[in-house]
């Protein structure tokens, strides 16, 4: 067995290895990086080549190559073993091939899943009409083996069967997440569905994510959380994409698979997609291991518009550089390359704009910016983003070029600033340009708290506790939901942004209700004078 481990060193060059998932440049006789285990802003992680170790001076991890397969992609020692010793072409001897941990189990059922999927898109029927719609939708077929996308069929029990007759025991496979568990021994997850395998940086596929073809409500599902598969940590594409991450310093970030196939297919190969979840600083802390620079590029619909921005929110708070692309009259990626072309596309990326125009488009649009009350929305709109920004210079910057564009004295927008991260939002007393002081309309303030209140509902229903507060919700939501033109998406995704569940669950929730139980109060006032002044 040490034979073995000598034979796979000798053969793999440490350097490259870990170059896969750190940014490496040479300083010496070593190379030098940002370490992936700890936050840190100054490059202190080593890779020796002589040596063949690695060794962080922050956190002090190190080893040699066994190890840092290990630490990266948590593995036991026997796994990290298999993995390297495929890659170095050394068959192992017997003693290390006696591998029965859990996770090599659930990664071969994946990898037979896949490729059941695989051949199911070109030989059934349901298949061949998959592959008819990812053709009509402009995805070649080169690009469907690159991927290893595949088809599951309109059927029960196919992957079930397959993977039973494979010596998987029940357990193994369900624990893989392919199977569902039911009394009469399981059925398929997925069903009816294009599939896209995800892949772990080192290539393995640890899960995958299901897109109806028969439009079901559903439009796509995910491999549930396994011991492998955890969606706040998985970037889909990042497998193919890492190489080129590096190389090009920068990654764009796209929603759905299909527009990150495609723009590969374009050529634009730094890409990777959320998969139509929430971006998580998980997924921006791996993502630091290869660049600081992001191109976000969000569907263009309202909720692709929140997503962006808290996503921008999220990438201000871990310090990285951030740039935007706006499709305006494409809803997403996917559908620009397939309509306008890969040139296009190309030329789109070449020339993101930085984050703040992006998001002072956003907070103008619809707006007359001369007037107070949209003066007052606008800084709303920004700080909700901005107030993430690590950088002292960067925020003075903005806020100087906000005061300039708003023309308001920058004393006075310091101010609100200031305020607005007490925690107190505009209210009545703010007066934000001195010359047009008017108050907040009441009715208006209601409306603004109500909406929050449902918004935070809608995200993190299992806070509500109180009865009374709970129908009055309730009956808002009946009432006035409607008028707002706000989808539920959009006002969940607004809450997730704005409060984060640890904060709301620690007192932050009472101080927004009791906010709208005194605007409730207040607007009963109001209105009963209106109707003694009748
Ligand atoms: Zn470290």
């Amino acid at each position: 067995m040490s034979d073995d481990i000598q034979t796979i060193k000798d053969r793999i060059d440490i350097v490259d290895f870990i170059s896969n998932y750190v940014k490496l440049n040479k300083a010496g006789a070593n190379h030098k990086g940002l370490c992936p285990f700890h936050n840190e802003k100054s490059p202190s992680f080593m890779t020796s080549v002589d040596k063949q170790i690695w060794h962080c001076f922050g956190c002090g991890k190190g080893g040699d190559i066994f190890k840092f397969l290990q630490e990266i992609e948590s593995l036991e020692f026997v796994e990290a073993l298999n993995i390297l010793a495929d890659k170095a072409g050394v068959s192992l001897s017997k003693a290390s091939k006696a591998d029965t941990s859990h996770k090599s189990k659930i990664l071969a059922i994946n990898e037979l899943a896949k490729k059941y999927f695989e051949k199911a898109l070109f030989k059934t029927q349901g298949g061949k009409k998959a592959l008819k719609y990812l053709k009509d939708r402009g995805i070649n077929e080169k690009s469907i083996k690159n991927f290893n996308l595949g088809y599951a069929p309109n059927n029960w029990e196919g992957l079930t069967k397959f993977l039973n007759k494979t010596g998987f025991s029940k357990k193994d496979i369900i624990d893989a997440g392919v199977v569902v568990s039911s009394p009469k021994g399981g059925y398929d997850r997925f069903r009816a569905r294009i599939i896209f395998p995800i892949f772990s940086v080192a290539g393995k596929v640890i899960g995958f994510t299901g897109r109806t073809v028969i439009n079901e409500d559903a439009k796509y599902i995910n491999t549930p959380q396994t011991i492998l598969y955890d969606k706040s940590n998985v970037i889909f594409g990042l497998h193919q994409a890492k190489a080129d991450i590096i190389k090009e310093d920068s990654v764009v970030i796209v929603e759905g698979n299909m527009d990150a196939v495609m723009s590969n297919q374009a050529e634009i190969l730094n890409v990777v997609a959320v998969s139509g979840t929430s971006l998580t600083e998980g997924h921006l802390k791996i993502l630091r291991r290869y660049t600081k620079n992001l191109i976000f590029c969000f569907d263009s619909d309202n909720a692709g518009i929140l997503a962006s921005k808290r996503a921008i929110g999220l990438s201000y708070k871990l310090a990285f550089n951030i740039k935007t692309v706006a499709l305006k009259d494409n809803k997403d990626p996917a559908e620009l390359i397939k309509e306008k072309g890969e040139k296009a596309w190309q030329k789109l990326i070449s020339k993101p704009e930085g984050a703040f125009e992006f998001l002072w488009e956003i907070a103008i649009k619809n707006k007359n910016i001369k007037g107070i009350e949209a003066k007052k929305e606008i800084i709303i709109e920004l700080f909700e983003v901005l107030q993430y920004i690590v950088s002292k210079v960067e925020e003075t910057h903005w806020k100087q070029e906000i005061s300039k564009k708003l023309s308001i004295r920058e004393n006075d927008l310091e101010e609100e600033w200031e305020r607005m991260i007490k925690g107190s939002k505009v209210s009545n007393k703010t007066v934000i340009d001195k010359t047009q002081a008017l108050p907040v309309k009441t009715s208006d303030r209601l409306t603004f708290d109500k909406q929050h209140l449902v918004a935070i509902y809608f995200q993190y229903s299992k806070l509500f506790s109180d009865k009374d507060i709970k129908s009055k919700v309730d009956n808002i939501i009946k009432k006035d939901l409607k008028s707002w033109h706000i989808s539920k998406k959009e006002l969940k995704l607004k809450a997730e942004m704005m409060w984060p569940e640890k904060y709301l669950a620690n007192k932050e929730l009472n101080r927004i209700i009791n906010d709208f139980k005194h605007i409730e109060r207040k607007q009963e006032i109001v209105s009963s004078l209106e109707l003694e002044n009748d």
